[in-house]
């Protein structure tokens, strides 16, 4: 089996945010391969409706031996067992959004998934997280690295790095797994 290395990106603005991203980092742990890196959490403002509550982000690195679509397949499924409602609108309030940003250097085009991501170089929530775990990957297509595209991010929206009582103040969440991350 060829392994390589997956980059993804998590996101969760419903429940216990702190929480759901721990539990979304278990999952990918036991079904599709062992978790390398995680990065800080990022809180982020939503993007398209600004009345939608605020953003936990985060990125991390795993080592899988599977295809893109199986992981993509894993992903959709341990975002439905973690209460991801599908159907819902494109920038909907969500427990878990996992997005799979690189599987190496690996470009895969096809009408279900697209990999590196095609979002990816645009938003400051998947830079700034990615910048930590890998600042000199090169993104396969774009040929920069991730720290260049960082730089040149035209996103203006605001990301920042909230400290724990902070994450967990904003969350209203009292829930003791959400202060363990
Ligand atoms: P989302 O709303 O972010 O969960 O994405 C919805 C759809 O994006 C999924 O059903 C996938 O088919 C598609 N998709 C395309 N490329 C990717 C990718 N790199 N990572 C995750 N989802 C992707």
């Amino acid at each position: 089996m060829n392994f390589g290395i997956v980059y993804f990106s998590l996101g969760s603005n419903l429940g216990g945010r702190e929480r759901n991203i721990a539990s979304a980092i278990e999952e990918i742990s036991t079904h599709i391969g062992r978790v390398n890196k995680i990065s800080s959490m990022f809180e982020s403002e939503p993007i398209g409706d600004k009345s939608h509550p605020w953003y936990l982000n985060c990125c991390i690195s795993a080592f899988s031996g599977l295809t893109p679509n199986r992981i993509m397949q894993k992903c959709q499924e341990i975002e439905m067992k973690l209460g991801r409602v599908r159907g819902d609108a494109k920038w909907a309030p969500r427990t878990i959004d996992i997005d799979i940003i690189f599987y190496g250097d690996k470009v895969v085009s096809t009408p279900i998934l697209t990999v590196p991501h095609p979002e990816a170089h645009k938003r400051l929530f998947v830079l700034m997280p990615m910048a930590e775990l890998a600042p000199d990957f090169t993104h396969p297509k774009l040929r920069k690295s991730v720290w260049q595209l960082l730089n040149e991010c035209p996103d203006t929206s605001i990301v920042s790095r909230p400290s724990h009582s902070e994450v967990n103040a904003k969350a209203g969440c009292h829930h003791q797994a959400d202060a363990a991350l």
